[in-house]
């Protein structure tokens, strides 16, 4: 058995592993094969009140109380002012989340998890407590080697134009992907202009560059990547799974920053908890993978609005989009939604 090193181990210094750190202290060994907050794959959409309680606020970059889904020639716009969103910097944003942890980070690849032991291409670690927030990738418990499975993957891809806007939109336009949506972020000096294929499509550079000829659009550098459309294993033998690694991204409108920064403050309250020896390995593993289980129902609703999303007809969901913008219904689904993840934590806003 080899001597622990570190009280516990994260894997990928994103969204998810920065919400663990910031909630554990102790010798904690924090592993990503970026420097933190250098390489961006999201539009950075999440609400305001998320970069507020984090105490990131001054990553964000334009506030938004409008969103906008077009379908076909038919456009509906809801009102979020009682639960606004924010587009914010990544690396802003990450740098302020890593300046409130006191993990000792280091750049280097992951490779896998053998015999317990951490395998990174600068020698290996070990600790008893390990998670895994490696993105969709989950390369700790994966292994190496994964391939996504096209049903519960989406692929998304983004650019970075001079378009400015002061609201968030979707699009869903067939002609541009056939089982998918489009958007248009704002972010202060442009928009993250940006396709995603539920059906995990990974070739979208073509049909998205065409859309910017047709609409006039002059794009920067292209970035982006697959990410869960389907709840996965929130716990893999001793293993936590936190964010994309364990499919926590929310089908349908792919928002997978906040239910990272959530289950991960969750993760890491409990992770402190067996780090200082007040509950057993295997009663937090129960505990976390009891918690993310609550939510399994909300992303199965989820996922079945996305199916519809994917093959109704355009018509219908011209409908479906303005009967859910109507006010008696906006008003009970949208504060539900946009305070998920505050609700029940000692990270609520003072609105929740
Ligand atoms: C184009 C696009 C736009 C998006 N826009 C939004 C949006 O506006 N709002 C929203 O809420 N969600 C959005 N998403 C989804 C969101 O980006 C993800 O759900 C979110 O990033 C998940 O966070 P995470 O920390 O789990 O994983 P990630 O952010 O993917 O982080 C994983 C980390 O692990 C590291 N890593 C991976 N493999 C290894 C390894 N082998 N060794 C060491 N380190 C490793 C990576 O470098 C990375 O830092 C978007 C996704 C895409 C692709």
């Amino acid at each position: 058995m080899p001597a622990t090193e570190y009280a516990a181990i994260i894997v990928g210094a994103s969204f998810a592993g920065l919400a663990v750190a910031r909630q554990v202290r102790g010798r904690m060994l924090l592993l990503d094969r970026h420097e933190v907050g250098a390489v961006q794959t999201s539009a950075c959409g999440t609400p305001l009140w998320v970069a507020e309680t984090l105490g990131v606020a001054a990553s964000v970059l334009q506030v938004h109380e409008r969103l906008t889904v077009r379908t076909g020639r038919h456009a509906i716009t809801y009102d979020l002012s009682r639960v606004p969103f924010c587009t914010f910097d990544y690396c802003a944003f990450c740098q302020g989340l890593l300046a409130q942890s006191d993990a000792r980070f280091l750049r280097t690849t992951v490779t896998e998890l053998r015999d317990g032991r951490v395998l990174t291409a600068d020698g290996s670690f070990c600790a008893p407590v390990i998670v895994d927030c490696s993105g969709w990738r989950g390369v700790v418990v994966n292994g190496p080697g994964m391939r996504p499975d096209r049903g519960a993957y989406t692929f998304g891809l983004e650019a970075h134009t001079p378009v400015r806007d002061d609201g968030l939109t979707f699009f869903i336009d067939r002609d541009v992907v056939a089982r998918g949506l489009g958007w248009i972020f704002p972010v202060g000096d442009g928009s993250l202009i940006g396709i995603g294929s539920y059906a995990g499509r990974s070739k979208l550079r073509v049909p998205l560059a065409r859309y910017f000829e047709h609409q006039g659009i002059r794009a920067g550098a292209y970035h982006g990547t697959y990410f869960p459309n389907r709840l996965g294993r929130a716990i893999v033998g001793r293993v936590f799974a936190v964010g994309d690694a364990a499919g926590q991204c929310l089908p349908l409108t792919a928002e997978g920053i906040r239910p990272a920064l959530y289950f991960g403050a969750e993760c890491g309250k409990i992770v402190q908890r067996v780090v200082a020896g007040s509950v057993t390995l295997e009663v937090g593993l129960a505990e976390y993978r009891a918690l993310v289980e609550r939510y399994r129902e909300a992303y199965r609703i989820l996922r079945w609005v996305q199916w519809v999303t994917e093959h109704a007809p355009s018509a219908w969901l011209s409908l479906l989009t303005a009967l859910a913008a109507r006010r008696p219904l906006h008003r009970r689904w949208w504060p539900r939604y946009g305070l998920f993840g505050a609700v029940g934590s000692a990270e609520a806003p003072a609105s929740a």
